[in-house]
């Protein structure tokens, strides 16, 4: 194999050695998890309650509810099904049930608006959701599918359309019957939705070979694959709806024998808790949280902790340098990826990889990359900065019913992935993600597509026009800005800046929320009416 940067074809190679993979075209992701060997015992421990799940019993769990949903609900290959819950232990027993099924899994973040979710669901058109009591409520009111409560008993009053509890479901002995249908490594896996490059949300078309590759680049990337490193304790406050937290910590950690703590969602205190109480060697996070620790005016007891793993969003040096003086005998670790690349493009897997600062670390094993300038569409060297393009078997099929967009972030001859960031690799072949191309904003590691909240804006009566954009906060994080053109004379004045932060927190989810306006006369917009995103954000980094 090669590794390197090759200037006849301007292909860069990672350096890391490829992951083997499997061969046989018959192959779910959950049998493929299934069927690895380790030595660990405790698959998850939910933090709150105590309450854990070995291994077998998890096998057994996914077994039976897969069995339940294809001879009680019909469930089969190809049919998408909703889970919206936040991280627990029912997560991946669901997300592997229906895997195994050849069904396809379809997650939305809890915190989106009933509104969000509706659009979602329109145009995923899953055949059943499962829900928590709190949570059923978002589903919309007009679709008739049946839903599985994640919860162990009905109340008065709960939703008509509650078929069972997932207790109950998987009480019913199965008609065993009703044989399997086959399912292939290039069948459809997930349909996560991520904004991309372009616009609103879409759906990501991941296969079970797109996950299959990312749960073995994880597994060595993290030295836990067959016959590796002995098993860790993973922390897990990530997202399991995010490609992050599902195919690490719902899917993937289970291929070590790993024990993986679960989090409904990030809290200071029960973090750290959870960390002394289990013994927790792991800890994968996103920048903020790090920031957060940081923030602790004592030092935080972290017990076991060996290892930090940050991803989703880029980590400063500052950043760095203090944690490294504030807890000299934990490693950070540095990842970079995409929902679009079902995870990690690079990674760095030592400390001393990560103090080549601004680093995202190596490519992954299995992966090629070009940068491209933006402008002409020629290949870089070395050192040049320009649009990361990655190659590799976890990159997705496409996004769900848009051939347009697939085509824009997508080569469909030679499968290159247009990330939309960009970067540069250094002659050792490091990636530096210095700046975006596309228009995501990433707040606190959650997508914010501007063009979604600009549809929003657009929408009030007062506002004429409006440009969303990232504000970068002295941490190196971000939040959205509006720019915003309100309706000429003292109409138009009655609007105010709270007035419209207002507005957009009442229709959109928290982590969507504008949280800085700035009126302007117009919008600054090149001839065919695009945006000037990047003279707004060098506007806004004068304002206070
Ligand atoms: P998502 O699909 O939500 O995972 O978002 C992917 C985007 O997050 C990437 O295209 C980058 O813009 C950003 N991102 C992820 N990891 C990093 C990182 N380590 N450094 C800089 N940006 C990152």
């Amino acid at each position: 194999p090669r590794s390197g940067f090759c200037p006849s074809n301007s292909i860069f190679y990672s350096k890391r050695k490829p992951v083997p993979l499997p061969s046989s075209p018959y192959l779910d992701v959950t049998t493929f998890l299934f069927s690895r060997r380790h030595s660990g015992t405790i698959a998850f421990i939910d933090a709150a309650s105590g309450c854990r799940i070995s291994f077998r019993a998890l096998w057994r769990s996914v077994t039976t509810l897969a069995s339940a949903l294809s001879s009680c609900l019909s469930v089969r290959k190809g049919q998408v099904v909703l889970l919206l819950s936040p991280n627990s232990i029912q997560f991946p027993i669901v997300s592997l049930a229906v895997m195994s099924l050849g069904a396809v899994l379809t997650t939305t973040n809890p915190l989106n608006t009933p509104r969000e979710i509706a659009k979602q669901i329109s145009d995923s058109d899953p055949i059943l959701a499962f829900a928590t009591r709190t949570l059923v409520g978002k589903l919309p009111r007009d679709r008739d599918f049946p839903i599985i409560l994640l919860g162990d008993h009905r109340i008065a009053g709960d939703d008509a359309r509650i078929r069972y509890t997932i207790e109950e479901l998987m009480a019913i002995k199965p008609d065993l019957r009703r044989r399997r249908e086959t399912v292939r490594q290039h069948n459809t896996a997930t349909l996560l939705y991520s904004s991309g490059t372009i616009r609103t949300s879409k759906g990501v078309v991941a296969t079970h070979r797109n996950l299959i590759a990312m749960i073995q680049i994880i597994l060595n990337r993290l030295k836990l694959e067959e016959g590796g490193g002995a098993p860790e304790t993973f922390i897990c406050t990530v997202p399991m709806f995010h490609i992050y937290g599902l195919a690490a910590f719902a899917t993937g950690l289970l291929g070590s024998g790993s024990t993986v703590v679960i989090l409904p969602e990030f809290e200071m205190g029960e973090m750290i808790r959870a960390i002394r109480e289990y013994g927790a060697t792991y800890l994968p996070l996103v920048p903020p949280i790090l920031v957060a620790m940081l923030k602790e005016p004592t030092p935080l007891p972290l017990g076991r902790l060996r290892r930090v793993l940050s991803g989703g969003a880029p980590l400063g040096r500052e950043v760095i340098e203090e944690f490294r003086a504030k807890y000299p005998w934990v490693e950070i670790l540095q990842s970079y990826g995409l929902t679009e690349s079902t995870g990690m493009g690079a990674s760095t897997d030592s400390a001393e990889e990560s103090s080549r600062y601004g680093t995202a670390g190596p490519l992954s094993p299995n992966t090629e990359a070009r940068i491209v300038d933006p402008d002409t569409g020629m290949s870089l060297p070395v050192n040049r900065t320009g649009e990361l393009w990655i190659r590799g078997p976890y990159v997705m099929k496409g996004y769900f019913k848009n051939p347009e967009a697939t085509s824009t972030v997508l080569d469909s001859e030679e499968r290159w992935l247009k990330t939309g960031d960009l970067c540069y690799i250094d002659k050792d072949g490091y990636l530096f993600v210095v700046d975006r191309l596309k228009d995501l904003i990433k707040y606190r590691g959650h997508q914010v597509a501007p063009a979604e909240l600009e549809a929003l804006l657009l929408t009030h009566p007062l506002i004429t026009d409006a440009a969303v954009i990232p504000f970068r906060n002295e941490r190196g994080g971000q939040y959205p800005m509006a720019y915003v053109v309100r309706k000429a004379g003292p109409v138009g004045e009655r609007l105010s800046a709270t007035g419209v932060m207002e507005f957009v927190a009442e229709q959109m989810a928290r982590h969507k929320r504008i949280r800085k306006v700035v009126f302007v006369s117009a919008i600054p917009k090149n001839p065919s009416g695009k945006i000037l995103r990047k003279d707004l954000i060098k506007l806004a980094a004068s304002e206070p």
